[in-house]
């Protein structure tokens, strides 16, 4: 098997050849690690393989691996589901969370970021399958609280994120994922500081790619499958 050195080595090559196929700037593809249900450990040894940016869907889980890897400059990312009563903590221990869907939540985020940080990232996660059990904003409503978290000082608006139904092909996969790269365009067309596309998991990396994703979330193909 792989070491995990070996494998951040590879996804980030995957990247560049993406990348280029694609005619996207080189370095344009940001690679963030998602270390949900990994050790400390196996987080340390992306870290040596000059890994920067990870992922953290739980904020429980989260809290004591950041606490463990104070020394290391790591730029957390908070990729899961926000309970309200989590904010305050979201706030405090992340540099950005790509998982907004509501002004309750963007509401509290600002009020709770501690003044001597500077503002927090945000994506907004779009609900772009529309399917009912799963989170995210409508595309309808990306407007609206676009603009909403552009009023809160706290808070950087950076961009979108989407977490699409798995579909097997290629061409399925690309099509999902247009859905996202048309609202952000959008956005982006309104709004200068947008720089964001957070879509692309192991799955459908090179689709993501193709589709002008500037942030792969990964964590399979980094640290294996989670157990
Ligand atoms: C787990 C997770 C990922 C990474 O998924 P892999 O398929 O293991 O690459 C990306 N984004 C989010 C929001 C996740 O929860």
């Amino acid at each position: 098997m792989a070491s995990i050195e070996e494998n951040v080595a590879l996804v980030k090559s995957e990247i560049c050849a993406y990348e280029s196929r694609y005619e996207r700037t080189a370095g344009s593809v940001l690679l963030l690690a998602a270390s949900k249900q990994q050790s400390v450990e196996k987080i340390q040894q992306a870290v040596h393989a000059g890994q920067i940016n990870f992922g953290e869907n739980y904020l429980q889980e989260a809290l004591p691996k950041i606490a463990a890897c104070r020394e290391q400059n790591i730029i957390w990312h908070f990729i899961g589901l926000i309970q309200r009563n989590k904010t305050k903590k979201i706030a405090e221990h992340f540099a950005w969370v790509h998982s907004v869907a509501s002004p309750q939540i963007a509401e509290r985020l600002n009020h709770y970021r501690p003044e001597h940080l500077s503002p927090l990232n945000i994506c907004l996660q779009v609900n772009i399958s529309a399917e009912a059990h799963k989170t995210g904003v409508p595309p309808a409503e990306v407007m609206a609280l676009a603009k909403f978290c552009q009023s809160l000082p706290r808070l950087t608006l950076r961009g979108l994120m989407a977490i699409p139904p798995l579909k097997y092909s290629f061409a399925e996969q690309r099509a999902e994922l247009n859905k996202l790269r048309l609202i952000y365009d959008k956005l982006k067309a309104e709004s200068a500081q947008i720089d964001t596309l957070s879509m692309g998991m192991s799955a459908d990396m090179e689709a993501a790619i193709a589709e002008g994703s500037t942030l792969v979330r990964i964590g399979t193909a980094i640290f294996g499958a989670r157990t």
